[in-house]
């Protein structure tokens, strides 16, 4: 196994990191900026490296100072989390380089999925269905038009550098530098549905469910549950089964999730993630395998011992974003956490990084901790996450605790009937003013 992992993170995930790598009995390393000094990661670490001043850019991007804090530290692994440095492939290889093994996956794969274009192109290949739209960059405003009405209107131009859901060439290239831009139509009440897949590098791939994560703000993912509401197990079985022979005959190493927008009983593939996802506990609570554990195996180059069979999905999860934010303007509201009592009893997980007297930076995003509950039954699962609602305390700083609070109660929510754009007319319909 690895010698030492150092995280190259801050936050919950940094937290989530380092206890996998204390159940495996490896010794780890954070790192911090000078901000986070007092930070729960560094605590927790068996050793810390300071890597720079607030901005991410100056220390949690900051390739040279991660490769000194490896270097002086003697890690020969580095898990990236989520966000920052995760699905850089340059960051991938320039630790290669220096025989550090960064725990994700195959580089070329970081690069094929971050060009949407391709990554659709990919997907087409290996038999995911995809939304229609152009079957590439598209050249100019006429054949942009000429496809529009094939596909039929609304359409959306997209980014191929992706994020955001931006649009548009100048766009795209002020964003992104790069300005290739694609068309896709646009769906009008889909519901997000992700698939998780686990590959050893080596052809063997297995699927671990679904997450519906159609609960969303500005893009952002608020809840997600497993499973979908909306799926029954042959639906599952059938996409996951396209997903994971995908990841085999890509020779997929580690875990990524296949991101689907599910409309009228068909899925349309819209892109892929490389990393380990912040929603990746549901899936974690009805399948009891530790997926950052699974991580760590397989980067060290380990074989994939679970299959297909052995995954049984049990009972139901749901997770709750709680940001550090105003629950009605989501103005962000980082401070001192003054009195923090988490929820627990049965069901109930909470991975956060805050802890009494702690005080929120504000450098960072405001993700203040996910509250995780699991249950037999869906319905089992709302009435234990209402009552962990109502047991949570964060006082001296805004949460978004009210907003789960509400949502718990909502009778859509309770029905599971909602789709991507549900959560922002909630929110304009003042259903959740003061
Ligand atoms: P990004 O990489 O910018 O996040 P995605 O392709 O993942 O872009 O899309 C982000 C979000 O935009 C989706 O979760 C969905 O809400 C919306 N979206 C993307 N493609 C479509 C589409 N074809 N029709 C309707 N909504 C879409």
């Amino acid at each position: 196994m690895f010698d030492k992992i150092l995280i190259a993170n801050r936050g919950e995930i940094a937290l989530r990191g380092l206890r996998a790598g204390k159940e495996l009995g490896i010794p780890t390393v954070a790192v911090h900026s000078t901000a986070d000094a007092d930070a729960m990661h560094v605590r927790l670490a068996d050793e810390s490296v300071c890597i720079g001043p607030p901005p991410a850019r100056d220390s949690y991007l900051n390739i040279p100072a991660l490769l000194a804090a490896c270097e002086i530290t003697g890690a020969d692994a580095v898990h990236p989390g989520y966000g920052f440095l995760s699905e850089n492939a340059r960051f991938a290889e320039i630790l290669g380089e220096h025989g550090v093994q960064f725990i994700g996956p195959k580089p070329e794969h970081i690069r094929l999925m971050g060009d949407k274009i391709e990554a659709k192109r990919t997907a087409r290949r290996l038999g995911i269905p995809t939304v229609p739209g152009s079957d590439g960059a598209i050249a100019s405003e006429g054949q942009a038009q000429t496809l529009a009405r094939e596909v039929g209107y609304p359409v959306l131009v997209k980014a191929s550098a992706g994020g955001g859901g931006r649009t548009a060439r100048a766009e795209a290239k002020a964003a992104f530098g790069d300005d290739a831009v694609y068309l896709e139509k646009y769906l009008q009440q889909p519901r997000h549905i992700e698939i998780q897949v686990l590959g050893d590098g080596q052809g063997r791939a297995i699927h671990l469910g679904e997450r519906d994560c159609s609960l969303q703000r500005r893009h952002q993912k608020v809840l997600e549950e497993s499973p979908s509401p909306a799926l029954n197990t042959a639906e599952r079985d059938a996409i996951g089964e396209i997903v994971a022979k995908a990841a085999r005959e890509l020779k997929y190493l580690g875990v990524g999730t296949v991101e689907f927008l599910y409309e009228d009983g068909r899925f349309y593939f819209i892109e892929m993630n490389t990393r380990i996802q912040v929603e990746h506990p549901v899936t974690e609570m009805i399948t009891d395998i530790d997926l950052i554990l699974e991580q760590i195996r397989i980067a060290y180059g380990a074989e994939l011992t679970i299959a297909q069979k052995d995954v049984k999905f049990h009972g139901h999860a749901i997770e709750c974003r709680i940001n550090a934010e105003n629950p009605v303007s989501f103005r962000p509201s980082p401070g001192k956490i003054v009195h923090y009592h988490p929820p627990g009893g049965m069901g109930v997980r909470i991975d956060s990084a805050v802890y009494q007297g702690y005080s929120i930076p504000p450098h960072y995003d405001s993700l203040l901790g996910k509250l995780i509950v699991h249950g037999k039954s869906r319905a089992e699962c709302l009435m234990r996450l209402k009552r962990a609602l109502d047991e949570f305390v964060v006082d001296g700083i805004e949460t978004t605790l009210p907003l789960f609070r509400a949502l718990v109660r909502d009778k859509d929510i309770l029905d599971g009937s909602y789709h991507i754009h549900w959560l922002e007319e909630f929110l304009a319909s003042g259903r959740m003013a003061e």
